[in-house]
């Protein structure tokens, strides 16, 4: 399960109609406690795809960075965020296709051009080889 904030989303729809019509990319920063993923902090990185507005990649020399800063303490990278322009929110073909980490969280915020649209949450299931929508816990009142 996933807890994150919708405050936290909305810094993510944010980055997604700011990189317009770029994809824009991002790390989550959380803690883990047994299966449960809370999600406190968001990161955006500069997506250094050579076809950003079809694809991502996160910059590797920003990930290591933040991995640094977090070494120590109770905090991970539980998962990461991009945008797909004009498209859906669920992980593509080429997403799937670029799968590295499979223990990640993965957001894809779709936005057109007025910077609305739908977010899903994915986490990939092994057993299935296929992404599969994460189990959110309830959002605070
Ligand atoms: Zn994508």
């Amino acid at each position: 399960m996933i807890d994150i904030h919708r405050d936290l989303k909305s810094i993510i729809r944010y980055q997604a109609a700011h990189a317009y019509p770029n994809e824009c990319c991002g790390m989550l920063i959380g803690t883990r406690d047994g299966d449960k993923v809370t999600v406190v902090e968001v990161v955006a990185a500069p997506n250094v795809s050579e076809s950003p507005a079809d694809s991502f990649e996160i910059d590797p020399q920003s990930r290591l960075t933040l991995q640094k800063l977090l070494r120590g303490t109770p905090r991970e990278i539980v998962g990461h965020y991009h945008s797909h322009p004009d498209g859906e929110a669920a992980p593509s073909e080429r997403d799937r296709e670029q799968l590295l980490e499979p223990d990640l969280y993965w957001i894809v915020a779709s936005v057109n051009q007025g910077g609305v649209g739908e977010m899903g949450i994915f986490r990939f299931d092994q057993d299935a080889a296929a992404f599969v929508p994460a189990e959110e816990a309830p959002q605070p009142v």
